[in-house]
């Protein structure tokens, strides 16, 4: 019998990451489902992974924390066996509004989650799965932002500075393991409707930018998962290094 691949999923519990376990779950993963507080939601997410046919452990912790990200990959691999694919998705923004109004401290936050989490997960990823250190190889995704190349003036230019990070590490980063048999791409949503809005402070947020959206309204999770889907499978064999940008044409 194949292989069936093990998917670590970070912020795999609500919005974007949710929708993506459940996706990968149907196309025959095994998933570990990564949060930070919510246990009631990621229970709920983990039940619906199960329901599709996939084994799925749940671990609560902070990836900005290398402690965090560690017991995370080590928990993967003791439950589910060697990881082969992980989907950096544990975001957020802080509140909405001008640089000169930000408290250090959420610059701070969403430098250290946004950017050295993303950086803890790939560093573990690339041990873990690195042929010549014993693993499968395997696939990365990051989850980015259109926020990269649009900078987000007025609302969250630090976040937006954070997701460009994130692409140039993509590319980077594909280069240094594609030898090691591992593919490394992005995926940069536009304006996608999950609660992170309301996080920021602006729930009617994605209802009212629908206006100057090309295809006129807000993404949905799976439309993204669907994506990430696509580049963890081996449809996507010769892909890597790449950003794609799912974000209704903005
Ligand atoms: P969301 O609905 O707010 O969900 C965030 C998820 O991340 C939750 O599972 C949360 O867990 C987890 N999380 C947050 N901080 C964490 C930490 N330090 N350690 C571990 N887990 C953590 O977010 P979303 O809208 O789905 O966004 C997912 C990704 O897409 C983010 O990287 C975001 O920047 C990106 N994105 C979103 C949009 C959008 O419009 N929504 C657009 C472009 C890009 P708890 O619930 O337990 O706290």
């Amino acid at each position: 019998m194949a292989r069936r691949p093990v998917t670590i999923v970070t912020g795999g519990s609500r919005g974007i990451g949710a929708a993506t376990c459940v996706r990968l779950a149907a196309a025959g993963h095994d998933l570990v489902l990564g949060y930070a507080k919510d246990d009631a939601a990621a229970e709920a997410t983990a039940a619906r992974v199960r329901e599709a046919g996939a084994r799925c452990v749940t671990v609560r912790g902070d990836t900005s924390q290398e402690c965090g990200v560690e017991r995370l990959f080590d928990i993967a691999g003791a439950e589910l066996g060697t990881v082969t694919g992980l989907v950096n998705n544990a975001g957020v923004t802080g509140p909405l509004g001008r640089l000169a109004d930000a408290t250090t401290d959420d610059l701070r936050r969403v430098v250290e989650v946004n950017l050295l989490g993303y950086l803890l997960c790939c560093r573990r990823a690339a041990r873990d799965m690195s042929e010549a250190g014993g693993g499968y190889g395997g696939v990365i995704v990051n989850v980015s932002s259109a926020a990269a190349t649009l900078g987000s003036p007025g609302e969250y230019v630090h976040y937006a500075a954070t997701k460009a990070a994130v692409d140039t590490l993509t590319v980077g980063l594909a280069k240094e393991l594609g030898p090691d048999g591992i593919r490394v791409n992005a995926v940069a949503p536009g304006i996608v409707e999950t609660d992170m809005h309301a996080a920021m402070g602006d729930p009617d947020r994605p209802a009212r930018a629908a206006a100057g959206i090309p295809l006129g309204r807000p993404g949905q999770p799976e439309e993204i998962a669907g994506a990430i889907a696509w580049l963890l499978s081996p449809e996507a064999s010769y892909t890597t290094g790449t950003v794609l940008r799912v974000a209704g044409g903005r």
